[in-house]
């Protein structure tokens, strides 16, 4: 029940987006505590640094500068080259060179960006149709964890991103090329691989903007991860060939002044400012996550359907509530020492288990490329723990106050109401009256009709007890088949009209009593006392009272109500006789 309520809670808050941010925070860790593949030898980036533009000395390098560092590379023959600067406008000198350079690289893609503020591609490579899209996803954290393969402007064609270009050049090598299996869901096929959208309430996205065809990106890693090539070594020729030769090469800004930089995954913040990562490498990752998928078959970032994800919270809560339940600890864990502090202790540690059970299992699940949303059923477990554990303390609170049997206050709850009722009583100066009932010659009727008769006897005789009486009296098992009401704000002469009420509903109940000396079923006597004004006496001297008046009911021969005045006892230390 309470596993049930919390997972519906925990599944609307993660609707809002409430979790989301969480989320995304434990898939990001999950990426930083991933072992780093190895580089990914099909690819190198060739990166334009601080230093590069030092010795070039202007920005954007000129046409010509960049001519030279395409020619320089292509003479060690790599299968395909990314050109991830915009270039839409000439830069001279040099732009006739960068031209032909341009016209004479059919494995040379450019790039465009296609959405929001648009940015045209360099006009040459456009008229060749050697241009790949270069925008980035940006979550509302700012974060990429999304890769564009492709989007379709209203009235155009579709634009596949520099990543896809590139390794569809890579892979038509290999005689590898991109089928369509499913129309309709857009599933396609690329060597080994299958690609299916990623759609807006994925793992732990909620109603996310799912323009063009998006994947999650699986990063192989950082800037680090992959080989690099600074721009003035190409120019210098100093090029490792090995490097260059039949890969494919991705000219990119890597310089901080061009803050061409993004937040990624890796971008922890725990300690100090968050370190970004500059657009060619998230480029370099989707490549090679299209290439390792489609040659390797490695695996993409896959997610549980909505229905399987709510049945992995509701599991977790589960969890959470069984923790909740104190009794299960005290009989199974610990059946001899049933310390209150020690059972509190191992749940705590249980729960904490289960919450690193949780983690670890999620961890382990991305480790296979899945990603199972930990931050919903964390909150699921804790919260289910919590909830079931206020409801049962809350349960064993209410049971220490009943009495077993007939399910009325016990003699504890009694006194202590007593006390409080007759404190408030003293301070507001007003009247409060106590009934103590008995049942009439009880002993015959457990010899006569055994000993569960007279038990379900008094249960029946504690019900009528509480229907005759208001919701403010409190009713009370005070001794074997004796009752006690203690009726607040109630004067003598009301207090004996609620006492003969009881008295007749209980001779009502026409429960037979062959031996009874009084009626031939079971009756009650009831003696009666209430404070009067100005009264020095005790929560005591009401209770000695009405226990006179029974005495003197049951002298009189029973089946009757007696009202006692209260006399004064010498009380041996204080008023508070409770205390
Ligand atoms: P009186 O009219 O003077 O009150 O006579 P009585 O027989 O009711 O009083 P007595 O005090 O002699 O006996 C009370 C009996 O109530 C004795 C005991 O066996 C019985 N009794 C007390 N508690 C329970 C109980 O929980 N269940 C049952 N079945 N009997 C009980
Ligand atoms: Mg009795
Ligand atoms: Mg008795």
């Amino acid at each position: 029940m309470a596993a049930g309520s919390i997972t519906v809670l925990v599944i609307a808050a993660s609707k809002i987006g409430l979790l989301q941010p969480l989320e995304w925070g434990t898939l990001d860790l999950f990426f930083r505590l991933r072992p780093l593949e190895p580089p990914d030898s099909r690819i190198a980036i060739v990166t334009i640094g601080e230093s590069d533009i030092k010795k070039v000395g202007q920005w954007p390098i000129p046409d010509a500068v960049l001519a030279k560092l395409i020619e320089n590379l292509k003479a060690h023959h790599p299968r395909a080259i990314g050109l991830a600067l915009y270039r839409d406008l000439a830069v001279e000198p040099g732009n006739q060179a960068l031209v032909k350079v341009f016209k004479s690289s059919p494995n040379l893609i450019g790039v465009e960006k296609a959405v929001g503020d648009k940015v045209a591609p360099p006009l040459t490579l456009s008229k060749l149709e050697q241009v790949g899209i270069a925008d980035l996803v940006l979550d509302a954290d700012g974060k990429v964890r999304r890769g564009l393969l492709s989007v379709r402007n209203e009235g155009e064609q579709t634009k596949l991103s520099l990543g896809v270009r590139l390794a569809l050049i890579y892979l038509q090598a290999e005689g590898i090329s991109l089928k369509m299996i499913d129309e309709k869901k857009k599933h396609l096929r690329l060597g080994k691989a299958v690609f299916v959208p990623f759609r807006d309430n994925d793992g732990g996205y909620v109603r996310a903007n799912v323009g063009g065809y998006q994947i999650l990106l699986n990063y192989r890693g950082g800037e680090d991860n992959f080989a690099k090539i600074s721009m003035t070594d190409v120019l210098q020729n100093r090029i490792p060939p090995a490097k260059v030769r039949d890969r494919i090469l991705i000219i990119g800004a890597a310089a901080p002044s061009l803050n061409d930089l993004f937040l990624t995954p890796y971008s922890s913040s725990f300690n100090g400012i968050p370190q970004r990562t500059p657009s060619v490498v998230i480029h370099a990752n989707l490549t090679s996550q299209i290439l390792s998928a489609a040659l390797d078959g490695r695996p993409f970032i896959r997610v549980w359907d909505q229905p399987v994800e709510a049945l992995w919270i509701f599991i977790w809560s589960l969890a959470g509530a069984a923790a909740g339940v104190q009794e299960w600890f005290a009989f199974a864990v610990c059946p001899l020492k049933k310390n209150g502090f020690l059972i509190l202790a191992i749940q705590l540690i249980c729960i904490f288990m289960a919450g690193v059970t949780l983690l670890i299992s999620c961890y382990l699940a991305f480790l296979g490329s899945w990603w199972v949303p930990a931050a919903a059923p964390l909150l699921a477990l804790t919260g289910s723990a919590i909830a079931s554990a206020a409801y049962c303390s809350r349960k064993w609170q209410r049971l220490a106050l009943l009495d077993g049997l007939t399910q009325v206050a016990n003699r504890r709850h009694f006194q202590e109401c007593l006390q409080r009722k007759w404190d408030e009583t003293m301070r507001n100066k007003r009247h409060l009256s106590l009934i103590l009932c008995d049942v009439d010659c009880f002993k015959k009727y457990n010899d006569t009709y055994g000993h569960q008769a007279g038990d379900a006897c008094l249960q029946r005789v504690a019900k009528a007890i509480v229907l005759a009486v208001r919701p403010a009296d409190i009713v009370a098992r005070y001794g074997g088949e004796e009752f006690a009401v203690i009726l607040p704000n109630t004067s003598p002469d009301v207090a004996m009209q609620v006492a003969e009420i009881i008295r007749c509903k209980v001779s009502d109940l026409k429960i037979e009593h062959s031996q009874s000396t009084v009626e031939n079923y079971v009756t009650v006597s009831c003696g009666l006392a209430s404070t009067v004004a100005d009264c020095k006496s005790a929560p005591y001297d009401l209770i000695s009272a009405a226990d006179k008046g029974l005495y003197e009911a049951k002298n009189m021969g029973r089946n009757r109500v007696i009202l006692q005045e209260i006399e004064i006892y010498d009380l041996p230390f204080s008023s508070n006789y409770y205390n």
